[in-house]
C-alpha cells in the first residue's frame, strides 16, 4: 500500500486527503489545527503529531499550505520535508505559491535526492470535495507519470505544463484571468443597475454570448444578490496577485491589467473585505461610484 504524507488539511487539503483515503491510499496527515487532524481521523486517515512523523515513512508527500513562506518553512526547514523523507520520495506541492519558490524547492530536492513536482489546482472547495480539480503540473516527465494515479484521485483535468515552476506560472495566469473577469463583471453589473436595467437579466444575456465565462455562469446570481460567503477569500487572491506581479517582474514583461486588478483587490482588503469571497470586488467597484 502506498503511504502519502499530507501536510495542510484546510479547506482544500482536508477533502483532498479524504479523497486519497477513498482511493485506497494510506494517508498520514499533519496540520497545526487539532480539529483538522480530528477530521482526517474521521475520514479514515492517520493523524501525525509532528511534520517529520507525517513524512518520514511516506512514499509520496503532498503539501497544501497557504503561501510561499509556509511552503519554504515546511519544505526547506531543519525538520522539513526534504530533510525528513526517505531518499527517492516524491514530494508534490499543490499550494498556490511563487514560481521562484517552487524552483527553489525543486533545486533543494534535486540536491537531496528527493523528486519534486509543483502541482497547484483550480476548482475551489467544490472541486476538492468532488475530486474534480484542474491540476497544472511542473516537473519531469517521469515524476509526472509516477504521480498520475494520485492526481487522478483528486482531479479531472490534469496537464503537465512544463518543468519545475511551470505549474505555478500557469496558476498565476489563471488567477489573473479570474481576478480580471470578476472586476469586469462587477463593472458591467454596476453600469446596468445604475442605468435602470435589471442586473440579473442583463448578465443572463451576457452569459449566453461572446462575453460568457464560468464566472458569469456560476456567480452572477450571488453577485446580484450581494452574497459574498467564501469560496475563495479576497485575502488569498491578494496573495495570488502578488505572485502574478513578481512572476511578471521575473519574466521582464509589462502587464498593466494585472496591476489594476491587484490594486482593486488590495483596496478590497484595505476596506475590510479580506475574508469575503473574491466576488466582493463588486463592493469596491460600487464604492468607486458612491453606490
Ligand atoms: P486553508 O487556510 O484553509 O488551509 C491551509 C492549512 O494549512 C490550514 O489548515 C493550516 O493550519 C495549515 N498549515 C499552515 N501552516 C502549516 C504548517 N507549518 N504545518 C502544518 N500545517 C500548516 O487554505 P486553503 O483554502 O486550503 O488553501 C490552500 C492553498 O490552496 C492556498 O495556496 C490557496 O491559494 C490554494 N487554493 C485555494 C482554493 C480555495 O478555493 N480555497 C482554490 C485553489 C487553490
Amino acid at each position: 500500500m502506498t503511504t502519502i504524507g499530507f501536510i495542510g488539511l484546510g479547506i482544500m487539503g482536508g477533502p483532498m486527503a479524504a479523497n486519497l483515503v477513498r482511493a485506497g491510499y494510506d494517508v498520514i496527515g499533519f496540520d497545526l489545527g487539532a480539529e483538522r487532524l480530528a477530521k482526517l481521523r474521521e475520514d479514515g486517515g492517520r493523524a501525525a503529531t509532528s511534520l517529520p512523523e507525517a513524512v518520514g515513512e511516506a512514499d509520496i508527500v503532498i503539501t497544501m499550505l497557504p503561501d510561499s513562506p509556509d511552503v519554504e518553512a515546511v519544505a526547506l526547514g531543519e525538520d522539513g520535508v526534504i530533510a525528513a523523507v526517505k531518499p527517492g520520495t516524491l514530494y508534490i506541492d499543490m499550494s498556490s505559491i511563487a514560481p521562484l519558490t517552487a524552483r527553489r524547492v525543486a533545486e533543494a530536492g534535486a540536491a537531496a535526492g528527493v523528486r519534486t513536482l509543483d502541482a497547484p489546482v483550480s476548482g475551489g472547495e467544490p472541486g476538492a470535495i468532488g475530486g474534480t480539480l484542474s491540476i497544472m503540473v511542473g516537473g519531469s516527465d517521469a515524476d509526472f507519470e509516477a504521480a498520475r494515479p494520485v492526481f487522478e484521485a483528486l482531479g479531472k483535468t490534469i496537464v503537465h505544463v512544463g518543468g519545475a515552476g511551470a505549474g505555478q506560472t500557469v496558476k498565476a495566469a489563471n488567477q489573473l484571468v479570474v481576478g480580471g473577469t470578476y472586476a469586469l463583471v462587477a463593472e458591467a453589473l454596476v453600469l446596468l443597475e445604475a442605468s435602470g436595467v435589471d442586473g440579473k437579466r442583463g448578465l443572463d444575456v451576457l452569459a449566453g454570448g461572446l462575453a460568457a465565462s464560468r464566472i458569469l455562469e456560476l456567480k452572477r446570481q450571488t453577485m446580484v444578490d450581494r452574497e459574498f460567503t467564501p469560496g475563495f477569500r479576497i485575502d488569498l487572491h491578494h496573495k495570488d496577485m502578488g505572485i502574478v506581479q513578481s512572476a511578471a517582474r521575473a519574466a521582464e514583461v509589462s502587464l498593466p491589467m494585472a496591476g489594476l486588478v491587484a490594486q482593486l483587490i488590495a483596496s478590497a482588503r484595505a476596506q475590510g473585505y479580506g475574508t469575503l469571497d473574491h466576488s466582493a470586488l463588486l463592493k469596491v467597484i460600487e464604492n468607486l461610484s458612491g453606490r
